[in-house]
C-alpha cells in the first residue's frame, strides 16, 4: 500500500501576505482578525481571493465582490494580492517538501502531493513524518499547512479538506464510511456547481449515496464523468504522484509560431501572444478542459530559448484569461532581446467543471459567452470569419499546425 500526503497551505494568499507584513514590522497578524486579500482592493468591485479564518465566520466567501464582503463585515481589512510573493512562498514550500521525498507533484500554487511510501525509515510513521513537515514549514516560513494522509492522491486531498487549519488528518479506505460518506455531495472532489444540483435531483445527497448509486445510471446522466464520480466517492484512484517536470511535459496543449521578422516591440509581441492565446484557448474549450498553468516560450534571434510558467489559482479556458496570463508572464520573462519565436502552453489540464475564477481578478463569464459564440461561428463558417480588431492590419490568428498535444488529462 502506498502512503500519499496532500499538503495544502491554509488560506494561502492571506497567510503569505500576513507573514510578509509581520516581517516588514507590522504589529498586526492579519490571520487573527477578519481580513482578506482582494484584487483591485481600492474598488469595491475587486474580488475576494482569500480570507482569514475570523473572516470566514462572517460568511465571507472566496470569489465574491469586496463590496458584498464589506456588507457582511464592515471592519474587514483588505490587502491587495502580491503574486510574486506568493510564487516565492510556493517555491520555498516545495523546496522544503523535496527534503522528505523525491516524488512531489505540485497541484496548484499552494498545494501538492508527496509520495511518502518507503520514507518511514528516515522520518518515522506517516503521522510523525507529516508532523515533521508541518513544523518544518511553520518554523522556516511562518505559515501553517494542512496535511491529508491516505493511500492515494484523491483520499489524501479529501482528508486535508475535512478540518482546518493547521491539521494532520488521515482518510484511509477503511475510514471512508465514517469520515467521508456522511458529508454532503457538494463536498466531493470534482463535484462542481453545475453537477451538484443535478445529483440532488437524482436523490443523491451525500457522498455515501453517490458511492452506492448504480454506476450505469450515473453514466447515463453524466457519461464517463459519472463513472469517475462514483469511483471517487468510493475512494478509488490509482494515479501516481508525478514528478513536477513530468506533469508539465505530458499534460498540456500548446501552440507556437516562428515569426518571419525580429520582434522588438512589446506591443507587437502582445499581438502574437493574443493570436496564440486564441488557438490555445479554443483547443482547451474544444477538448472540454481548463488549464491550471500557463507557460510562455521565447526564442531570441541568437537562438536562446527560455520559458516561464505560472500556476493559476483557478483553472481557465477563456481566450482573454489565457492572453492576460501569457502577457503577464511575458512581461516578467522578456529581457528585451529581439524575438524570433513565441509559444504559449496550457498545462495542468482538468475537466471544465473547475470554477472559473481568475487570478487576475476578473469575472470571465461574459468572455466565456463571447468565446462560445466565436467558436461556433468559426466552426460553422470558417476560422477567418471572426477576427479580433487587434489583428486587422497585420498579424493573423495563429491557426498553424503548432503543437497540439492532449495526452493524459488530469482527472
Ligand atoms: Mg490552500
Amino acid at each position: 500500500m502506498r502512503t500519499i500526503f496532500h499538503i495544502d497551505v491554509n488560506s494561502a494568499f492571506l497567510s503569505w501576505s500576513a507573514v510578509q507584513l509581520l516581517k516588514d514590522g507590522s504589529m498586526l497578524d492579519l490571520r487573527t482578525v477578519p481580513s482578506a486579500v482582494a484584487g483591485d482592493s481600492e474598488s469595491r468591485r475587486g474580488i475576494i481571493l482569500a480570507k482569514s479564518t475570523p473572516a470566514k465566520k462572517y460568511g465571507i466567501v472566496t470569489g465574491e465582490p469586496k463590496g458584498f464582503a464589506l456588507q457582511k463585515c464592515p471592519q474587514l481589512i483588505c490587502v491587495p494580492p502580491a503574486f510574486s510573493l506568493y510564487t516565492k512562498n510556493s517555491e520555498e514550500m516545495f523546496r522544503i517538501l523535496s527534503n522528505y521525498s523525491d516524488r512531489i507533484e505540485p497541484f496548484s500554487i499552494d498545494e501538492g502531493f508527496l509520495d511518502y511510501t518507503g520514507m518511514e525509515q528516515l522520518f518515522g510513521s506517516p503521522l510523525e513524518g507529516a508532523k515533521k513537515i508541518k513544523e518544518h514549514i511553520k518554523k522556516e516560513l511562518g505559515f501553517t499547512v494542512n496535511i491529508g494522509i491516505s493511500s492515494n492522491k484523491l483520499l489524501a486531498k479529501m482528508a486535508g479538506e475535512l478540518e482546518k487549519p493547521d491539521k494532520i488528518i488521515t482518510l484511509y479506505p477503511e475510514e471512508l464510511e465514517v469520515k467521508l460518506w456522511p458529508l454532503p455531495v457538494e463536498e466531493m472532489f470534482m463535484v462542481g456547481r453545475r453537477t451538484a444540483p443535478r445529483l440532488r435531483k437524482m436523490g443523491v445527497r451525500t457522498i455515501g449515496e453517490l458511492a452506492r448509486y448504480p454506476v450505469t445510471l450515473l453514466e447515463k446522466e453524466f457519461k464517463s464523468y459519472g463513472r469517475m464520480l462514483n469511483a471517487y466517492a468510493n475512494g478509488i484512484d490509482d494515479t501516481p504522484v508525478a514528478h513536477a517536470e513530468a506533469v508539465q511535459e505530458v499534460k498540456s496543449i500548446g501552440n507556437s509560431t516562428t515569426i518571419p521578422y525580429d520582434v522588438e516591440e512589446r506591443e507587437e509581441a502582445y499581438k502574437i501572444l493574443l493570436s496564440l492565446a486564441e488557438t490555445v484557448a479554443m483547443r482547451l474549450r474544444g477538448g472540454g478542459v481548463c488549464a491550471r498553468e500557463i507557460g510562455v516560450v521565447i526564442k531570441t534571434t541568437d537562438f536562446q530559448v527560455y520559458s516561464h510558467q505560472t500556476k493559476l489559482f483557478n483553472a481557465i479556458d477563456c481566450t482573454n484569461a489565457v492572453y492576460e496570463t501569457a502577457k503577464k508572464i511575458f512581461d516578467e520573462a522578456w529581457k528585451k532581446e529581439p524575438i524570433r519565436h513565441l509559444g504559449i502552453r496550457a498545462g495542468h489540464l482538468c475537466s471544465e467543471e473547475c470554477i472559473q475564477l481568475s487570478i487576475l481578478d476578473e469575472d470571465w463569464s461574459k468572455e466565456k459567452q463571447a468565446d462560445a459564440a466565436m467558436d461556433l461561428i468559426r466552426r460553422k463558417y470558417g476560422r477567418d470569419t471572426v477576427v479580433r480588431s487587434t489583428f486587422i492590419g497585420g498579424i493573423e490568428p495563429a491557426f498553424g499546425g503548432g503543437s497540439l498535444k492532449i495526452n493524459h488529462l488530469r482527472k
